[in-house]
């Protein structure tokens, strides 16, 4: 057994263990990133918003990954598509209320976290891949036992861990702290196409969502890449899924069966072919008892994850690495860290912007928002900027009251 001791050691190299890492090594921290699996690896989470590329600014990252993506495929994005009830409509970032950027990429995961790691590496942090954190002890150090692929177990020190390890939620576990979302169970099916699309109406540059001709809390994801292929994927409650004969397990078929019932995405993919097997994911939603505690704090999906309706997972991700990062920076210099106040709160303020849409989105009310296009302008640019990821800007009311601001406006949509 070799000791080896840190000043912070990061679990999980998706996107919120990448950003952490890329910071505290700019601020001259000693840190490791264990990661459990061997990168690239698929991650579902392709559709980015702007509001992420201010994260990977402040982290001297945007421009390499600007270079990179015509190579490694990264659809330019610039908006949000909707469908729904024969009925189509976007929202162009451009048009926010919120200062930044308007634009982003979709990406193939397994190449932009690749991406990430490499470059955060050239930045000077070490990571360990092929190695898994199982055991967590906390007194006035942090003590992690890291188990090889080989089942070869090493005890790392560290005066801070920051949990990135995503669905897998390490310390949640260990240390008791899971607790169930206020969402229901859903899931989804997904994979990878050649999408072979040929309509001259349809806008590469945005993502487009359909919502189901008969239930409105079953919705699709069309998110094209540059490379002529996309994700397409289905979201729906397991009895849903079950209903098409997919409790015997098969995806495909299922898939299949769910776009049949579409109307755009139906007419759209005629001539798309499968590019990836058909995958599925349940019971992602999830949250925690707290956010950090003492000599720790949770990052991305190890903390809260919400639902993927309007693709905040990765700027949620980020965020929380950027305000943990500039939290344990200044703890290392001596100064007094109130993590409740810099940490929690301030990251929870997105968050719960984001809860309430999704709540809104499901009860519906938020779908007739989005599709009356006769709103006053001003008020459509709030909850674009909303789209686009800006959920912490505070001088927007649709931050500040987010659920009084959705009930004022869905009574206007309903009266007219
Ligand atoms: P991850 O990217 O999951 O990384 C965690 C890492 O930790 C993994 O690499 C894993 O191998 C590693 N790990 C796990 N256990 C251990 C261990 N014991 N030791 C060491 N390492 C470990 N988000 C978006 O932004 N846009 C979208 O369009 C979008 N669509 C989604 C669709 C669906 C159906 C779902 C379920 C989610 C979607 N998301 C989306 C959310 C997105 O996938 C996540 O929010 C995002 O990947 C979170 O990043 P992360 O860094 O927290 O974790």
């Amino acid at each position: 057994k070799s000791q080896s001791h840190y000043d912070v050691v990061i679990i999980g190299a998706g996107p919120a263990g990448a950003l952490a890492a890329s910071l505290l090594t700019q601020g001259q921290r000693k840190v490791l990133v264990v990661e459990k699996q061997h990168f690239p690896r698929f991650s579902i989470g392709e559709s980015l918003l702007p509001q992420s590329m201010v994260y990977l600014q402040q982290a001297n990252l945007l421009d390499a990954i600007k270079q990179a993506a015509p190579k490694l495929g990264f659809q330019f994005k610039n908006g949000a598509a909707f469908f729904a009830d024969q009925h189509y409509c976007y929202f162009d970032f451009e048009q926010k209320f919120s200062e930044g950027p308007c634009d982003t990429f979709q990406v193939k995961r397994a190449q932009f976290d690749h991406l990430l790691v490499q470059l955060v590496q050239d930045q000077g942090a070490e990571f360990r891949f092929g190695h898994s954190v199982t055991e967590a002890m906390f007194n006035d150090k942090c003590q992690l036992t890291v188990e090889n692929e080989q089942g070869e177990v090493e005890q790392i020190s560290a005066e801070f861990v920051l949990d990135a390890s995503g669905f897998a939620k390490v310390l949640p576990r260990l240390l008791n702290l899971t607790q169930p979302s206020d969402f229901p169970v859903r899931s989804s099916i997904f994979c990878h196409i050649k999408d072979g699309i040929s309509c001259q109406q349809y806008d590469r540059n945005k993502i487009l969502i359909e919502t189901h001709p008969l239930h409105r809390d079953v919705w699709y994801w069309l998110i094209p890449f540059s490379d002529g292929t996309a994700s397409l994927g289905c979201v729906a409650k397991p009895d849903f899924f079950e209903a098409l004969g997919h409790n015997h397990g098969n995806h495909e078929q299922a898939l299949e069966a769910c776009i049949e019932q579409t109307v755009r995405f139906k007419e759209l993919l005629e001539g798309a072919e499968k590019a990836s097997p058909v995958q599925h994911i349940t019971g992602y939603s999830s949250n925690v008892k707290q956010l950090y505690g003492e000599r720790f704090a949770l990052l991305g999906n190890a903390g809260e994850f919400l639902d993927p309706i309007f693709s905040s997972g990765v700027t949620i991700a980020f965020k929380s690495a950027k305000l943990a990062a500039d939290a344990l920076l200044k703890q290392f210099s001596g100064q007094t860290v109130c993590w409740e106040s810099e940490f929690a709160l301030p990251l929870q303020q997105g968050v719960d912007t984001f809860k309430a849409f999704v709540q809104s989105w499901y009860d519906g009310q938020l779908q007739d928002i989005i599709h009356y296009e006769s709103a006053p302008e001003n008020i459509r640019e709030m909850v674009c900027s909303i789209l686009a990821g800006y959920a912490w800007d505070t001088t927007n009311p649709f931050v500040q009251q987010t659920e009084r601001r959705l009930n004022t406006l869905g009574q206007l949509c309903a009266a007219s």
